[in-house]
């Protein structure tokens, strides 16, 4: 547990695109990907191990499964992993006539089912959606177009989702029917300058505050639900991804990172690009939601 308010190393694993941390209560670890280095990690925070699993291909999102299983998002859909086995079974083609296309950031609701959007390798624009798979394993198509579909959270009242579409440079809202899982009356939240970094991965405090990522900027902003920013958090590393609260009391915020995009001059400054940080902002998360149904 760090002790710090201020970001620091948590785990140096030199990530390609470290994304998606989701806590694992049950085991009291940090589960992340690493986008393009194709693997999950665990982060054990008892006694600084990370340990990995290479899926052999591409992985955008990660969710624990009420199973004991698995969810991930991956270049060609939703694929079931059993970590005891270490074993994938693609259970649901998403794009999969779009080999330029691959999945990215997701995140399961509280009935359960797990929310993953795409994006262009090339950042087409307009290219890519966000998808929804059904706890019997169908896939509904929830947004498009879309171009680089990003992170996604809801209140604490599941009133609203949270989303980003990268390229739109904005933070926008929905309000959101937890039963039927239907969004409606898209409004933006906050928009973000490009040299302000390009909003990327987020997670929803206990008390609704939005905690977004800004790649390219070094900074997480937490966003009132009004659309005021009252906290910055300030990283080492430029590239930062997304973030998700853990440890024992849900207060330890959780910050992943990259090294793509960088060049051999920026790696040399920020030796840390791809790690895995930790800070006590004074603020607490929420318990992640776990896939319900079909893995
Ligand atoms: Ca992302």
């Amino acid at each position: 547990m760090s002790g710090g308010r201020e970001p620091e190393l948590a785990a140096a694993v030199a990530n390609k695109v470290g994304e998606g941390p989701v806590w694992l209560v049950d085991q009291q670890r940090l589960l992340w990907v690493d986008i393009t280095g194709q693997l999950l990690q665990w982060f054990d925070p008892a006694t600084g191990g990370v340990e990995s699993l290479a899926v052999g291909r591409d992985v955008g999102a990660v969710a624990p499964a009420e199973s004991g299983k698995l969810v991930a998002a991956v270049g060609d859909g939703f694929l079931a992993v059993d970590p005891e086995l270490r074993s994938t079974e693609l259970v649901a083609p998403v794009e999969a006539d779009q080999p330029a296309n691959r999945m990215n950031d997701g995140k399961c609701d509280t009935r359960g089912r797990f929310w993953a959007g795409t994006m262009g390798y090339d950042l087409r624009p307009g290219a890519a959606a966000l998808y929804r798979l059904n706890g019997d394993c169908t896939v509904d198509t929830v947004l498009k177009p879309v171009t680089l579909s990003n992170g996604l959270d809801w209140s604490p009242d599941d009133r609203l989702m949270y989303y980003v579409d990268s390229k739109t440079q904005r933070l926008d809202v929905f309000d959101y029917d937890p039963d039927t899982g239907a969004l409606s009356n898209r409004r933006t939240l906050l928009e973000i300058p490009e040299a302000e970094g390009l909003p990327d991965g987020l997670t929803v405090d206990a008390e609704g505050c939005v905690w977004l990522a800004l790649w390219g900027a070094g900074r997480v902003r937490r966003i009132t639900p009004a659309g005021k920013v009252d906290r910055v958090l300030e990283l080492p590393v430029t590239q930062v991804t997304s973030c998700a609260f853990g440890g024992p009391d849900l207060a330890d915020l959780y910050v992943t990172s990259a090294a793509h995009g960088l060049s051999a001059a920026e790696l040399a400054r920020q030796p840390e690009a791809g790690s895995l940080f930790v800070c006590r902002p004074g603020f607490k998360g929420r318990l992640p939601n776990r896939f319900r149904g079909c893995i």
